[in-house]
């Protein structure tokens, strides 16, 4: 079968009684299927362990060790029981993880780089105990999920995430580094707790953190010159800075701003397949104009220029941004606004801000006025959405694309409950916290999650496989395309927006051969380097366990290789 784990583990040279048993414990490929065969074995007994403890910040502790002491057992149990263990390892447990990361007893696996290694950071790298890195995720801690400023607590985060690269997309765990950048914290409390292990700084700004961040990326190309790094969770005023800075040069993506933007629009072009309409004749209103906002919006833009160009039509991207209007904490963003005459605006919002609406001041207005046919919440304000916003999609729309993507539950513009009702049955959703399924009018109705682990792992992981020289965004217009092809009509007409998170190794393999063969054939990948010995590679003991214990193959990697050779 399709199992990740195909290349048998060296066999460890055990000589006591439980060997036979341990050593059936690590051979994954005869066990993928279910520990139920195996009985009596330390796989049973961790996913039994597992279960019986109760609060989920104990599951996270729990997993945690076994990762440490016992990987293979750690790494088979995430491969084969994903669904199970990523709350526990990722959202939401790993929110309440970062708040309270330096009171808990955890062995730190990743990499801190502060601001006393400025000079040193290329020899830290140098020293650290992986070297074979493929795969980084790296934060500074400024706006750790909805939670604001965490410090080097922010380190959790990348940990959390840099796990869905093995759990998503097959990637060997000995290649992934999670990074966390300590540029101090604005956190009060935290500065003033004795157990916080960062810097007792406020945050440096300005040409000291730019600097910082330069010596950084250098640092890190000198070290690893085709490394994939993934920004993840910087405050907004420098996720964009540093996006725009590093993205024509170097192998990289913002999730907060891409991943996120390529999965709202996988989500809207599924709606659009249900509702049967093109992407041309839609209208699209933001409530919120931060860094999920506004990359949703340009990457929707960019989708519009494609189409165009392909259907004969050309559309500049001036034109295309006009199909997407945005509201900020002041109102609608429009070019008749005060901030926007005066050269005031936040550079994000800049392209945004169309004239001959002129300013409205609520959502409701803004929704009567511009008569969307998609509305989309990104602004982290509780029940934004209610009954009369969603009455007023419903009388432009027989079918409203309606997407509440602010995240967790209790920041969420609306709940499917809430939309469903009001719009009696006819809304297409999408949210960004998970939400039940409901019955109505005697059909099963199903709400879609915009998680973007369908993403990043299949994008980055492409990104790798070809040694991409850059990410720009086309290539996740390329990912949005072919997730928002991966479900069936009928699904789609019963809420399913995507495929089943529990598809999503088949999910992202497809993703991954997609992505891989664009940048392949856009000329981003590199060449190859040559072995010499044309002998096989050597397998090495996995820098992030301890005593040097063997690392698990990857085989899904080949696949999408083979697919796009
Ligand atoms: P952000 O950069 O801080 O942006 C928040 C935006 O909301 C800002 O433009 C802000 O306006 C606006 N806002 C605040 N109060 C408002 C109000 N009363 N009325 C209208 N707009 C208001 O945050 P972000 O990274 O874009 O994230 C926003 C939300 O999306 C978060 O809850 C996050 O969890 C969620 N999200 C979900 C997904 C997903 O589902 N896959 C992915 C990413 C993010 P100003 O510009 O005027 O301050
Ligand atoms: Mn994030």
């Amino acid at each position: 079968s399709a199992s990740l784990w195909q290349d048998s583990p060296p066999t460890s040279p055990r000589t006591n009684d439980s060997s036979s048993i341990y050593n059936k414990a690590l051979d994954l490929s005869s066990i993928f299927d279910g520990y139920g065969k195996i009985g009596n074995t330390v796989t049973y007994h961790a996913l039994r362990r597992f279960r019986s403890t109760r609060k989920p910040i104990q599951k996270y502790l729990f997993l945690r060790d076994l990762q440490l002491f016992n990987p293979r057992v750690y790494f088979h149990l995430l491969m084969t029981r994903t669904e199970e263990l990523l709350p526990y390892i990722y959202t939401p447990t790993v929110g309440e993880a970062c708040e309270t990361y330096h009171e808990l007893p955890v062995l730190t696996q990743g990499l801190y780089i502060s601001l006393r290694d400025r000079g040193n950071i290329f020899r830290k790298l140098k020293a650290w105990k992986q070297q074979d890195v493929r795969v980084a995720v790296v934060t500074d801690g400024e706006r750790i999920l909805g939670l604001g400023d965490l410090g080097a607590n922010g380190m959790g985060i990348s940990e959390g995430k840099i796990q869905l690269y093995t759990a998503a997309a097959g990637v060997n765990p000995a290649h992934c580094l999670p990074i966390c950048l300590d540029v101090g914290t604005n956190n009060a409390a935290l500065l003033a707790d004795p157990r916080y292990k960062g810097l007792r700084q406020p945050r440096v700004v300005g040409e000291e953190y730019d600097e910082f961040i330069e010596e950084f990326m250098a640092a890190l190309r000198d070290w690893q010159p085709h490394l994939l790094l993934q920004f993840e969770d910087f405050g907004n005023n420098n996720a964009f800075r540093l996006l725009e800075r590093y993205q024509p040069h170097a192998c990289t993506f913002n999730d907060d701003i891409q991943g996120t933007a390529c999965i709202t629009l996988a989500g809207i072009l599924s709606a659009l397949r249900a509702v049967g309409q093109p992407l041309s004749q839609q209208r699209v209103l933001f409530f919120g104009a931060g860094e999920a906002g506004t990359g949703i919006g340009e990457l929707i833009a960019q989708a519009l220029v494609k189409q165009g160009s392909e259907a004969g039509q050309q559309m500049s991207i001036t034109e295309a941004r006009q199909h997407c209007w945005f509201m900020d904490s002041k109102g609608l963003i429009c070019a008749e606004r005060p901030d926007a005459q005066a050269g005031s605006l936040a550079h994000h919002k800049v392209p945004f801000a169309h004239a001959g609406v002129g300013h409205l001041p609520d959502l409701l207005s803004a929704v009567r006025t511009l008569k969307p046919t998609i509305l989309i919440g990104v602004s982290t304000i509780h029940h934004a959405f209610n009954q009369q916003v969603v009455e007023a999609m419903c009388e432009v729309n027989p079918q409203p694309i309606i997407f509440p993507l602010s995240n967790p539950t209790c920041k969420s513009e609306c709940s499917f409950e809430q939309a469903a009702q009001w719009s009696r049955g006819s809304v297409l959703f999408d949210s960004g916290s998970p939400f039940q399924p409901l019955c109505i009018n005697g059909e099963e109705c199903h709400p879609a999650q915009a998680n973007n682990a369908y993403v990043f792992p299949a994008v980055g992981h492409a990104a790798v496989l070809t040694r991409a020289k850059t990410i720009p965004n086309d290539v996740f217009l390329v990912a949005a395309e072919t997730l928002a092809g991966m479900t069936s009509l009928q699904e789609l007409r019963r809420g399913f927006l995507f495929p089943s998170f529990s598809r999503i190794r088949e999910v992202s393999v497809k993703l991954m051969a997609a992505v891989a063969a664009h940048m392949v054939a856009s000329g981003l990948a590199s060449p190859r380097a040559s072995t010499g010995t044309g002998r096989r590679a050597v397998r090495r003991p996995c820098g992030m366990c301890p005593a040097g214990s063997w690392s698990p193959a990857t085989t899904e990697a080949g696949c999408a290789m083979k697919a796009t050779a």
